[in-house]
């Protein structure tokens, strides 16, 4: 209950940014707060204690969080990243966008067969990264059985998009 208050006035929302009429919430406060970040990720780790055999990190500020919960629970940590920036080999997975279309990448072999993964990052929005982060995995014959937010913006409705996964969802802050 603590922790979620003091997340919820630490990450900042800024009004119009990164467009007129977006409103948008910066949690790089949270890293001005050691003890904080620390807490944080205490949180997300007691939530995936156990139950994951690799967690997954959406690029970028999917890094911030989803590296320390890796080595804390002694699992492998590997990169969702946006395409090119990986060397090859790769596994690619595209996804539409409002305008246009994205694509999202890992190393290959970097997903093992049968795994169970954490998909982790920051913050929840229209789902639509996080639903192809999921799709990669699954590609890659793994199992998605569980996302970790800090927060999501409720009204985008991204949760719709994860449901058919199966998987345990969980943010800090609803
Ligand atoms: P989605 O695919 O769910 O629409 O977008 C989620 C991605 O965009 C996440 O990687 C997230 O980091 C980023 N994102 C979108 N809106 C915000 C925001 O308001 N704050 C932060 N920190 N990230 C955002």
């Amino acid at each position: 209950q603590e922790l979620k208050h003091r997340l919820e006035t630490t990450i900042e929302n800024i009004p119009d940014f990164p467009i007129p009429g977006i409103q948008f919430k910066d949690i790089s406060p949270i890293f001005l707060n050691p003890k904080l970040y620390e807490e944080v990720i205490e949180d997300l780790v007691k939530f995936s204690k156990g139950k994951v055999d690799s967690v997954c990190g959406i690029e970028s500020r999917g890094y911030l969080f989803g590296i320390a919960i890796a080595v804390a629970l002694e699992v492998p940590f590997i990169l969702i990243r946006k395409a090119g920036k990986l060397p090859p080999p790769v596994v690619s997975e595209k996804y539409d966008l409002e305008y246009g279309s994205a694509e999202i990448e890992t190393r290959e072999g970097h997903i093992k067969k049968g795994q169970r993964i954490l998909i982790h990052d920051d913050l929840l929005a229209t789902g639509g990264t996080t639903e192809a982060a999921a799709k990669l995995v699954e590609k890659q014959g793994a199992e998605v059985v569980q996302f970790s937010f800090l927060t999501a913006l409720k009204d985008l409705k991204g949760e719709e998009k994860l449901k058919k996964f199966n998987a345990e969802i969980y943010y800090i802050l609803e």
